[in-house]
């Protein structure tokens, strides 16, 4: 990573540092910060050679030289200073509520519409909405297109930025035509390094926020890590990173609750958690307890499937989702004991 003296290298500096890294199989990737850009060096940057003759420009503070598969992630990294900014509020200064239904019902907009203001009115502050849906059977709804437009007009109706899981790169340009604010990646697809690249390179201009779902077998928390830094490396670090349940499962839970896997990523990682409570115990009357677990565990947001009426649902809706009511004392607690152990308090103590 090169920091340069100055808010951002000229285009003359940027074209002198691109020929240096050039020569030794690596790319530049400027990331642009709200006041100083900084420049990533993609690819393999441990040549000895290629890192003294970029220390010697004059016009270069420093070159971090983070020995890490996921250095742009790196807790140590310069981007730990970056602020995500979303649906009014900044990651850090308040817990993040995304909310909504699993399952967009194509046929029903109204229900869509409805749970947008009732989430809305519980303290949401993004909207979330399944379009297309990895459906582990090939028979069941596997999602319709036409409920983007659905999405996007619950949107335009309460302000509110929306969440959608895209699993291929058309749905992810579809997706992004349309203006969606954040794209989901599902736990099916946290390994799918093409599909991570490409959504990389498609929001690397843009402020879209990614969502990155544990994968359902994932191990290591490097390999969480190394699939945020896919989407990183091309230059926007809008990333949450959401566990949401690992196989197998624990007996009477859908999967296996990871929320205690928290402290451990920010460890690693400047980048904020954002757990879902619902995938990982796939109940609803189980959810409200992980997600007060989750902030608990020092978790920077939630993303909880609710519904207006589960029953009339679609997808996981009649068996996961929260009623408004619930929905609204759920992020009356969580946000009650976020504030009593806002991110480091505890930590600090121990
Ligand atoms: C979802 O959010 O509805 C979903 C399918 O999630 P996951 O990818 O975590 O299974
Ligand atoms: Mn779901």
């Amino acid at each position: 990573m090169i920091l340069p003296k100055t808010n951002r290298l000229t285009p003359e500096q940027l074209a002198e540092v691109t020929q240096i890294v050039g020569d030794f199989g690596c790319r530049i990737q400027p990331i642009v910060g709200a006041v100083r850009t900084i420049y990533a060096i993609v690819g393999d940057e441990r040549d000895d050679l290629m890192i003294t003759r970029l220390e010697g420009l004059n016009f270069v503070e420093r070159i971090d030289k983070i020995q890490s598969p996921f250095k742009l992630m790196d807790k140590r990294s310069d981007l730990a200073s970056h602020r995500i900014h979303l649906g009014g509020m900044t990651l850090g200064d308040e817990l993040l509520i995304i909310a909504g239904q699993c399952t967009i019902d194509p046929k029903n907009p109204t229900l869509l519409y409805e749970t947008a203001a009732a989430v809305k009115e519980a303290g949401a502050h993004v909207l979330r909405g399944g379009v297309w849906k990895p459906r582990t059977n090939p028979y069941a709804f596997q999602g319709d297109a036409k409920s983007l437009d659905i999405l996007m007009e619950a949107h335009r109706r309460t302000g509110l930025p929306v969440d959608a899981e895209v699993m291929d790169e058309q749905q992810l340009k579809l997706a992004l035509d349309a203006g969606v604010h954040m794209l989901q990646v599902g736990a099916r697809n946290a390994l799918n390094y093409s599909l991570l690249r490409a959504i990389g390179r498609a929001v690397a201009e843009r402020e879209t926020v990614v969502l990155l779902k544990r994968g359902l077998h994932m191990g290591p928390l490097n390999e969480f890590l190394s699939a945020a830094e896919y989407i990183a490396s091309f230059g926007n670090p809008n990333i949450l990173l959401c566990p949401r349940g690992t196989s197998p499962t624990l007996d009477g839970y859908r999967n296996h609750p990871d929320e205690s896997i928290t402290p451990l990523l920010k460890e690693k990682t400047w980048a904020p958690v954002v757990v879902d409570p619902s995938h990982s115990v796939g109940r609803a009357s189980y959810v409200p307890a992980c997600a007060l677990a989750a902030v608990a565990y020092g978790a920077d947001g939630l993303c909880i499937e609710a519904h207006v009426k589960p029953s009339a649902g679609i997808g996981d809706d009649p068996k996961q989702a929260l009623t408004p009511e619930v929905l609204a004392e759920t992020i009356s607690q969580t946000r009650q004991l976020w504030t009593l152990r806002r991110p480091g308090k505890v930590e600090a103590l121990a």
